[in-house]
């Protein structure tokens, strides 16, 4: 099995800037999870506020059971990143969006305490389909798109890449504030961009020349329209283009599975 649950607490709470806060969190079984790096994606569910702690059910058709369960009583599911990992702990970093909006998970983040219980579906094999940020080999350079929610996985992408290669980055923030330190190799060159305005720098930019791969996340519809520009616009060949939704505008996350089979 590449992907396990795992009971986890909240070790430590962090502010990390007005939109983003830091839980780390720890458990007995955390030995075993192997995260990849880079964006390496997992489950992470959530007690509703009347409990103390997730309803998850487990075994290999958690899935279907967990869909088919009340929501008014299962956990919440949402994914996130694994931000950094270390000895039976690991960060996560929550955007924590406008109080209007919040959702459950940005909520739950707002507030958790030390002790607060979670479970995580996680990987236990470095070598996972939890990461997508994989270049062809013929890669000459690497562009980035993304917003706050994204800055976990540019972070982890960043140090993966090391020096190895050229990368251009745009992130968008809501804040300048939120302006935060990511591992900068030489050869990266990283623009932050407050209050949005990602696919017109984008569009603005004199790309470097030879044979890019494309990372590209955030809100759905602007993730379409950065893709859209760089296949169409750039002539970049769609298999160089990974890109991912990772929320959408007016959809919850429930929203979005309701809408696969
Ligand atoms: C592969 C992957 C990795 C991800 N990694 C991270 C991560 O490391 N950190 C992180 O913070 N998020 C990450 N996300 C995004 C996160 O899963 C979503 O933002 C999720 O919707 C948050 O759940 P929620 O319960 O707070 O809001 P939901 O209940 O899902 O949504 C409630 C409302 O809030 C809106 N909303 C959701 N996210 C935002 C936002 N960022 N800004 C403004 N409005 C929003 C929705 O459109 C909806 O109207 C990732 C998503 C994917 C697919």
């Amino acid at each position: 099995m590449t992907f396990e649950f795992f009971d986890v607490t909240v070790l430590r709470r962090e502010l990390l800037s007005p939109s983003a806060v830091r839980i780390v969190f720890g458990g007995s079984s955390l030995a075993a999870f192997a995260g990849g790096g880079r964006d390496q994606r997992f489950k992470l569910f959530l007690p509703q506020p009347h409990q103390g702690a997730a309803v998850v059910p487990r075994g290999e058709d958690w899935y279907p059971r967990w869909r088919a369960a009340d929501p008014a009583t299962r956990a919440v599911m949402r994914t996130y990143t694994v931000r950094e990992q270390r000895d039976g702990e690991f960060d996560v970093d929550f955007a924590v969006h406008d109080t209007v909006s919040a959702g459950p998970a940005s909520s739950w983040a707002r507030h958790a305490r030390p002790g607060d219980r979670a479970v995580v579906l996680g990987p236990t094999l470095a070598d996972n389909g939890g990461v997508d940020f994989r270049p062809l080999p013929d890669t000459d350079w690497v562009l980035l798109t993304g917003d706050e929610t994204a800055v976990p996985a540019l972070a982890g992408i960043l140090s993966w890449v090391g020096t190895s290669m050229p990368v251009r980055a745009w992130i968008e923030v809501h804040d300048a504030a939120d302006v935060r330190d990511l591992p900068r190799a030489a050869g990266v060159e990283l623009t932050w961009l407050v209050g949005g305005g990602v696919l017109d720098a984008v569009r603005a930019a004199d790309l470097p020349g030879g044979t890019p791969y494309a990372w590209v996340a955030g809100e759905s519809a602007v993730v379409r329209s950065v893709r859209r520009h760089l296949v169409a616009e750039r002539g970049v060949e769609r298999h160089r283009v990974m890109f991912t939704g990772y929320w959408r505008r007016g959809a919850t996350e429930d929203d979005l599975l309701a809408e696969s089979p």
